[in-house]
This record gives C-alpha cells, sequence and structure tokens, in this order.
C-alpha cells in the first residue's frame, strides 16, 4: 500500500496531499493546545467532532453562496479540501468582550460590542500570532487592500449566518476566528474560508445559563471539553441524542 504524503502538521490538524490535483485531505487531530502550546492535551473524540461540525458550518457557509476551502467529508476524521494558500492571517470577529479584547481593554467579560468587531493576528507563532492594524497587513504585503475589503465582508457575513446558526440553538457567539485562503481558478484568484470553523475557534456560551460550550473549558480547566463539544454538536442536530425513554408529547401553557 502507497503511503500517502504529509505535506503539513499543525497543531490540532494535518494536511496530506489529495486524492485529486489541488486538493489536500485534512485530518482532524485529538490534540488540544491552549496559550501557543504550552498547555496541551489529548481529548478523544475531538477530532471527529471537529471533522463534523466543520463540515457542517462549511456547508452551511456555501449554501449562503460563500466560497470555502470544503470540498467534502471522506471519513470520521478527514475531510477532502482545495487547496489554497493561507493568508497569514488570524481574523477575528467579535460580538461579546472577552479573552484577549477584555484582558487589553480592561472592559468586562460579557460586555456586548457596540457593534460586530474584525480585527487581525498576524499568524507566526514565534511571536505569539501579534495583533496587527490594517496599516501593516498592506505595507507588508500580507493582503492587497481590495482583499482586505473583501475579507472584512466575508467576515462579517461568516458573522451573521454562526450566530443565527447558534441563536437558535440557545447559544451566544460571542466571538471566533476564520482564516482565509486564495483560491486560483484560471484567470481568476478568489477568496475562500479556509482551515476550520469549530468550538476550537469560536466562544460559545450558553444563552441561558452562560456556561462555556468551547475551549476555553479547556484553557481554564472548566470541565471536559469532549462533553461540551458534544452538546453542541448534538443541539445543531449533528449528533443523535440518545433517547432511552420515550418521549411523550407535553402540553405548553
Ligand atoms: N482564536 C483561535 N486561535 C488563536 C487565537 C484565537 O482560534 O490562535 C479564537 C479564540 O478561540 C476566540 C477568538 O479567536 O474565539 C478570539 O481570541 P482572543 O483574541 O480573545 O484570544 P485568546 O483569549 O483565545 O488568547
Amino acid at each position: 500500500m502507497a503511503r500517502r504524503k504529509m505535506v503539513y502538521e499543525g497543531k490540532a490538524k494535518i494536511l496530506y496531499e489529495g486524492t485529486e490535483p489541488g486538493t489536500f485531505v485534512q485530518y482532524f487531530k485529538d490534540d488540544a493546545t491552549a496559550n501557543n502550546a504550552e498547555k496541551k492535551d489529548v481529548i478523544d473524540g475531538k477530532g471527529v467532532l471537529n471533522n463534523r461540525m466543520s463540515e457542517f458550518f462549511m456547508t452551511g457557509l456555501e449554501h449562503l453562496g460563500i466560497p470555502t476551502h470544503f470540498l467534502k467529508r471522506l471519513n470520521m476524521r478527514e475531510q477532502l479540501i482545495r487547496q489554497c494558500d493561507i493568508i497569514p492571517l488570524e481574523v477575528i470577529v467579535r460580538n461579546v468582550a472577552a479573552g484577549s479584547m477584555a484582558k487589553r481593554l480592561g472592559i468586562e467579560e460579557g460586555t456586548k460590542l457596540p457593534r460586530p468587531i474584525v480585527e487581525f493576528s498576524y499568524k507566526n507563532d514565534d511571536l505569539g500570532d501579534p495583533l496587527v492594524p490594517e496599516e501593516y497587513i498592506i505595507a507588508f504585503g500580507w493582503a492587497a487592500q481590495q482583499e482586505l475589503d473583501d475579507i472584512i465582508a466575508l467576515a462579517l457575513r461568516v458573522n451573521d449566518y454562526l450566530s443565527g446558526v447558534m441563536y437558535g440553538v440557545g447559544i451566544k457567539l460571542v466571538d471566533f476566528k476564520i482564516e482565509i485562503g486564495r483560491v486560483v481558478e484560471g484567470d481568476f484568484q478568489r477568496l475562500v474560508i479556509a482551515d476550520e470553523i469549530s468550538p476550537d475557534s469560536c466562544r460559545l456560551w450558553d444563552i441561558q445559563s452562560g456556561k462555556k460550550l468551547d475551549k476555553d473549558v479547556f484553557r481554564h480547566d472548566l470541565g471536559d471539553l469532549a462533553d461540551a463539544y458534544t452538546e453542541v454538536a448534538q443541539r445543531l442536530g449533528i449528533l443523535q441524542v440518545n433517547v432511552t425513554q420515550p418521549t411523550k408529547p407535553t402540553l405548553i401553557n
């Protein structure tokens, strides 16, 4: 049996050469890291859950006409994706102050922002992904001005979609990170949503209780990460809830 070629190994995923030209296979690992890999663990089942959830969100975006790198899920842990050149930016959209923003500005975590805010970090682990202004992005040539405008518009559309989907299942989308790739199609180049969309890269709070259902559970030792991700997947209808007792219809007053 031929051994397939690994193209890249990251903290949570591995990329292999794809089955067709212009494709990669993206493999979701169970590894969890936080604080630039200072904290590490293996969370059984995380890769399987994130593969399914990323498929769900990317497919939903495609239905809205938002292009993504996703082609199809291959198995429990792998999906076929379009090859693209990743722009070296973490594109972060925030609806509610949390994490690094709350800390940097001294805003109480949970404060609703006046409007969604898009910000950028330069993807560089050695530097700890520093926050960068748009001026740097243009000056250092990481993206052109037109691309940056398109990235902001795309990020806000993803925010509207994800916020709506989450709201529908009783979850508040506090913030999230996406990565953007360039795909060349003949004479044209277009931007696609790449990497993954999962609770690893979002902050998700239960609307009723405020309970955290994302990677902060791991970052701050708040409980079982796989349980939190399973709950998100179940609410989204991706995983079947094990019903042991048949449920009876109940009257609502
Ligand atoms: N995020 C991510 N990868 C990173 C940094 C941040 O997926 O390398 C996500 C994080 O999960 C959160 C959002 O981006 O949903 C904003 O993160 P923040 O800047 O608050 O950083 P953090 O507090 O996670 O260090």
